[in-house]
């Protein structure tokens, strides 16, 4: 497979499935958005306003522009009327995407706000917090041996070394000297592996590779750091799952990310899931250009007739691929 870069949701995607990788990473064809995932962005994306605002009254600077909502002015951030903003997003979403809404879909928005900002008396409302950065975007190469591609892609070449990629919720400062930093992770979803339906707690989380993966980028790129504590929230059951980082653990980290990315382009037969999380797939459903055939069994196909190199010289999107190496912030 090819892949010329790794983030997180990649990372996740190939313990998932092999196959959905290949056609979401190494031919840049996109899954079908579902509405829980737009609901999880309607809430990421208050709490981005919410603790952007929080960090105007922290600069002094004295607005910012979100993109899709609009200005908002440096004035106290308890002023704003949260549900407000989320009545401005939610309308949003519905008006320029195809999420359709429900009132159900609008309680568990309002639910998992409430559920963060109300927890042990408001420890991770980001307004109470020292706010480094909300949404936190990185995207660098990793120069190392190991890391160095070349793809080639029809008449195209791709070469470089791998980039990591990825976006986190919300940075906050612990403590200044030594300098250590909180990392806050919004779950909208179960708190489970989806890879192999294990429940993610204390036994398992300092071993998992987003955890890994977003220690290793930020430490990189703030090496004035010590410690990193990076914790996953999840909505549905008001939970904080912390996991603490030291410097030492990149090291492990590095060969994790060195041994996944080995096994990610030195396949050439991807694995199919085949189980009942192929319902949740959009590559399991649709008629794959006209062929008769979901994408996910068309590319099964295709690379036992032909081979792999050739499935991505004719079906990989080249465009999508070199986007994912330049600019712009995807949501994990
Ligand atoms: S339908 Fe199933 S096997 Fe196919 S790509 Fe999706 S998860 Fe993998």
């Amino acid at each position: 497979m090819i892949s010329p870069f790794l983030r997180s949701s990649a990372l996740n995607t190939h313990e998932v499935c092999q196959q959905q990788f290949f056609i979401n990473y190494s031919l840049g064809i996109q899954q079908i958005v579902n509405s829980a995932v737009q609901k999880g962005s309607i809430f990421h994306k208050v709490m981005e306003i919410i603790a952007k605002i929080a960090l105007l009254n922290k600069t002094g600077e004295p607005y910012f522009i979100d993109e899709d909502i609009g200005k908002f002015e440096n004035r106290d951030v308890f002023s704003y009327d949260i549900f407000d903003i989320l009545n401005k997003v939610y309308n949003f979403f519905v008006e320029n995407t195809d999420f359709e809404g429900s009132p159900s879909d609008y309680l568990d928005c309002q639910t998992w706000i409430k559920n963060i900002l109300e927890f042990n008396d408001g420890d991770y409302d980001p307004r109470k917090r020292n706010i480094v950065q909300a949404e936190q975007f990185f995207d660098f190469e990793l120069k190392r041996d190991w890391s160095k591609y070349k793809f080639s892609v029809g008449e195209n070449n791709l070469e470089g070394h791998v980039r990591l990629r990825g976006t986190v919720d919300l940075i906050t400062e612990v403590s200044e000297s030594p300098k250590v930093w909180e990392i806050v992770d919004y779950k909208t979803g179960l708190r489970k592996n989806w890879a192999n339906d294990k429940l993610k707690d204390d036994s398992n989380l300092k071993d998992d590779i987003q955890l890994r993966f977003y220690h290793y980028a930020i430490s990189t790129i703030f090496p004035d750091v010590e410690d990193i504590i990076i914790t996953l929230f999840y909505l549905r059951e008001s939970a904080p799952f912390p996991v603490y980082f030291t410097k030492s653990d990149m090291l492990i980290t590095e060969e994790m990310l060195k041994n996944k990315y080995m096994s990610i382009i030195n396949n050439q037969r991807p694995k199919l899931r085949n189980d009942y999380k192929c319902r949740f797939c959009s590559f399991s459903k649709g008629d794959f250009q006209n062929s008769g055939q979901p994408a996910c069994e068309f590319f099964r196909d295709k690379i036992l007739q032909i081979g792999m190199p050739k499935v991505i010289d004719k079906y990989a999107d080249l465009k999508s691929l070199k986007q994912y190496q330049g600019g712009g912030s995807v949501r994990e």
